[in-house]
């Protein structure tokens, strides 16, 4: 009894030390004063407690005493390490040091600091970034209709265009001082969401600008006389810039780029100057076919070594006027009827000075982390935005369609199949906002927070897709066909283009976020790699002994805090003081996930080394776990921040319990899917002692998130605040907003109606083609109703009506007006429209 009692407290003893990290020396006494307890009291066998004593003399002593256990383990360690351990190419390096870790490691630690996260200043916009986002953008939004850009005019009007480049919407990022707008990230992710609520086309085209490209390298890194030149003419528009990195054999793999220049002598402007002779073939360049400034990507190489040692310096970024002979521009590709302009660019052999360089011959090679740098912050803002934005579009508009849009005599919002839709659709939008708002405040504060960034980017698209595809499944035929009065084909179409770009999501899932974040936001990962590289071998000895036992001591706890978790269901962990109630077990849940992501992280590199970069989907999973976490840690800081709306509590709810099911279930595909089925066991008892703890979110919740949808109410306002909602009378948007209004007042007169059909009161059978008006005129003369419900019954079924009409065109689908100059778009909703067509 004794035995067990003394194997019980040593076991709880050496979690509860686990648990909270306790120090070697620590450890070591803990476990001297049970093996004295075990002599004195004689709660083990003699020669049990004499064969412990002697292991634990035999392990603590070089284990404590950091000189012996460099020589006796870690210097060996570190000689496998060294061995096993695959060379980084420069390009790797870059990729992985870029940008900054911020709440990242935190998910990354085991032990989030929620109170760093709930201190993050939540963002706010200044009144001058209002001002441009309630006038300029407004007005922008009201110069163009997505479906006359993309199928009348197949490009920006030039009065559209002018207005773009003279409100400064090219400069949005350049600071003041070069005359560009010096909005925050917040305000230019406001600003993109905003656009693609309503047009693709100007959403891109404002885009590129402003996000990774000519002016945002020339502010980090562009000589003074290169960001004097340039910044104000890109700031004012008159520079229309874009930037070209993709080649028909390099896409993904970007850094394989086999465009080149080589340095050498040459002519330029009449003089003798150094510079380089380079040749480029590259497709898919955004802005490219309009753009007056080039910046492109090339690799540089000096086989004369004019510059220095170096034959191969690397890649390169320079910035080439496309009026420079031997640039090539203007054919254009068309991306999926989206009609911003994107084309390929080629050049031969085509000599730039050496001062075109971006920053000039000390960046010569430069390039690859100049980019990594940019897109460590870039890449949270605009696609993630982008993607945000079309989801509030699907989100208001279907919610509102699928309340006026009746079957079998019943909105079709109510039906249980279009409501999970919809639930969906509100849950998904709700959390993708708080991300995209969570990553800007990260910016603004300073963060490039690069491995963030990526999970922004394609976590936001991915749901920003599913968000317009339950969208599309919802309004049916009338998101099928195109035409004016389609307020969702054109998202539905574009979507893919947020996922390809920017780095594709199969290639960010399967390879960066984890990729990436496990060796970034890893407190030791990058220590260790350090270690293995340090040519003074006596600092890497130091340095890789501290890594390594530090990590296993982190492995240890994290196992520790894992399981103990696991067993109390969280129920015990700390929750920041003063956070809503309804939200505690949020905290603790990820806190306990946090800890559990962590120690499968650490097996999963320690059992597969290198090979688990081979191994796509078992770092996929991994690193859904960690995006997941981000997503919940965003939704919990919007909920938060916006005073704890109690009728948005559906919404946090929803998301809430979807995202941490899907973070359980990716953790049970990585035990599932493990190489090694006996650590796979061993792992699944450690994370999941009791099972899952996670279910589906009832079907109650989503009907209370899906009623949202298709109600007006203040909660459905602030799902989709920040969207541009014309007052054009034929937008088929504001019809449905209209038509949304006008139904919710007639629905209790409607009920009337039915009462008084279904008592005798009222004869509703109503001859063949007869409309809602005989019904009404019935209605009052019965004294079912008054003439003022009349009225607003007939209204309602006639916005309804022009709310269900899809177009038509002629049998050719005007294409012969296309050709004479003069289209005819026939609208069913609206009346006939002439353009005329862009020459
Ligand atoms: C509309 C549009 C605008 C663009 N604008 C620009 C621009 O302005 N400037 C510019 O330089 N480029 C631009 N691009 C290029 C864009 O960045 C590339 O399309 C993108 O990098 C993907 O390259 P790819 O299309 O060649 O696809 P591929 O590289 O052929 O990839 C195909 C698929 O393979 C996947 N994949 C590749 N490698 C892996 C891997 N290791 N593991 C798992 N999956 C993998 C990818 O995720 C993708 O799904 C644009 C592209 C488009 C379509």
């Amino acid at each position: 009894m004794l035995t067990v009692l003394w194997l019980v407290a040593v076991l709880v003893g050496a979690l509860a030390l686990a648990y909270v990290n306790a120090s070697g020396v620590v450890l070591s006494a803990a476990i001297a004063v049970a093996l004295g307890l075990a002599w004195v009291a004689h709660t083990i066998p003699g020669w049990l407690a004499l064969a412990l004593t002697v292991a634990f003399v035999l392990l603590a002593v070089p284990l404590n005493a950091p000189a012996l256990r460099r020589k006796l383990i870690s210097d060996g360690v570190l000689g496998v390490f060294r061995k096993v351990m695959p060379p980084m190419s420069q390009t790797e390096r870059d990729a992985i040091e870029a940008g900054t870790v911020w709440w990242d490691g935190d998910l990354f630690s085991g032990r989030p600091e929620w109170r760093r996260l709930l201190d993050t200043r939540y963002p706010v916009l200044t009144p001058e970034e209002q001002h441009f986002l309630d006038h300029d953008v407004e007005e922008l939004c009201a110069m163009v209709t997505d479906w006359e850009t993309t199928h009348i005019h197949r490009d920006l009007p030039p009065h559209v265009w002018q207005f773009i480049k003279d409100r400064g919407f090219l400069g949005m990022s350049i600071a003041k001082e070069y005359g560009g707008l010096g909005f925050s990230a917040y305000a230019h992710s406001q600003v993109m969401t905003k656009l693609s609520t309503h047009s693709g086309t100007i959403s891109v085209t404002v885009m590129v600008p402003n996000s990774l490209g000519p002016a945002e390298l020339l502010a980090h890194y562009g000589t003074d006389l290169q960001k004097r030149h340039y910044l104000p003419r890109l700031a004012k528009g008159l520079e229309i810039p874009c930037f070209a990195l993709t080649s028909p054999n390099a896409g993904s793999d970007a850094a394989s780029i086999p465009d080149y220049g080589i340095v050498g002598w040459g002519e330029h402007e009449g003089r003798r100057v150094l510079g380089l002779s380079v040749t480029w073939d590259k497709r898919y360049i955004t802005l490219g076919p309009v753009a007056t400034l080039l910046g492109l990507a090339f690799r540089a190489y000096d086989p004369e070594h004019l510059v220095g040692d170096k034959e191969d310096l690397g890649i390169t970024c320079a910035l080439i006027p496309t009026a420079h002979p031997g640039v090539e521009i203007g054919r254009r590709h068309m991306p999926l009827n989206a009609v911003f302009q994107n084309g390929p660019t080629y050049g031969k052999a085509v000599f730039i000075p050496m001062d075109w360089v971006i920053g000039g011959q000390p960046m010569l090679g430069r390039g690859w982390r100049m980019l990594m740098e940019c897109l460590a912050a870039g890449r949270g803002i605009s696609l993630p935005s982008s993607a945000t934005g079309m989801a509030k579009l699907a989100v208001r508009a279907v919610g509102g369609y699928a309340r006026v849009r009746q079957q079998f005599k019943t909105p079709i919002g109510k039906f249980e199949g279009i409501e999970e839709a919809l639930t969906r659709m509100g849950g998904n939008l709700y959390m993708m906002d708080a991300a995209r708002t969570l990553t800007a405040a990260a910016i603004d504060m300073g963060q490039k927070p690069a491995v963030i960034s990526g999970i922004a980017k394609l976590h936001l698209t991915e749901r920003g897709r599913q968000v317009v595809n339950d969208g599309m499944d919802i309004v049916g035929g009338k998101g099928i066909s195109m035409g004016p009065s389609n307020f969702i084909g054109a998202a539905y179409m574009q979507i893919p283009v947020a996922i390809t770009v920017e780095g594709a999501n199969i290639l960010t899932r399967s390879l960066i976020v984890f990729g990436q974040g496990a060796i970034r936001c890893h407190p030791y990962v990058l220590k260790e790699m350090a270690a293995t590289r340090e040519p003074d071998r006596a600092k890497a000895s130091v340095e890789f002994d501290a890594a390594f036992f530090g990590h296993l001591r982190f492995t240890l706890s994290n196992l520790a805090r894992a399981f103990v978790m696991g067993l109390t269901g969280s129920h015990f962990v700390g929750v920041p003081a003063g956070v809503a109630p309804e939200t505690r077990r949020y905290y603790q849940q990820l806190t306990r996930f946090s800890a559990a992501f962590a120690f499968l992280s650490d097996v999963s590199m320690g059992m597969l080394g290198g090979a688990l970069k081979r191994k796509e989907k078992l770092s996929a999973r991994l690193g859904d776990v960690l995006s997941l976490m981000y997503l919940c840690s965003a939704t919990l800081r919007r909920y938060e921040a916006e005073g704890r709306q109690h009728a948005d509590a559906p919404l946090l709810h929803w998301a809430m319990w979807d995202a941490m099911f899907k973070a359980q279930g990716a953790m049970e595909g990585v035990l599932s899917n493990f190489p090694n089925r006996l650590v796979a066991a061993v792992m699944r008892r450690i994370v999941f002692p009791l099972g899952r703890p996670y279910v589906v979110p009832s079907d109650d919740l989503g009907q209370e998130v899906a009623r949202i949808l298709i109600l007006p109410s203040a909660s459905r306002d602030r799902l989709t605040a920040g969207m541009y909602i014309s007052r054009a009378p034929d937008n088929p948007v504001a019809l449905i907003e209209r038509a949304l209004a006008a139904t919710v007042a007639a629905e209790p007169i409607e009920a009337k109606l039915r009462a008084a059909a279904k008592e005798g009161r009222l004869d509703a059978k109503l001859p063949p083609g007869s409309g809602v008006d005989v019904l009404v005129a019935r209605a009052q003369a019965a004294g079912v109703i008054t003439g003022a419900e009349g009225t607003i019954v007939v209204a309602a079924r006639e916005l309804t009506e022009k709310v269900i009409r899809v177009d038509d065109f002629p049998q050719d689908l005007g294409a012969s007006e296309m050709r004479a100059g003069t289209a005819v778009v026939q609208a069913a909703a609206a009346p006939a429209i002439v353009h005329k067509a862009a020459a």
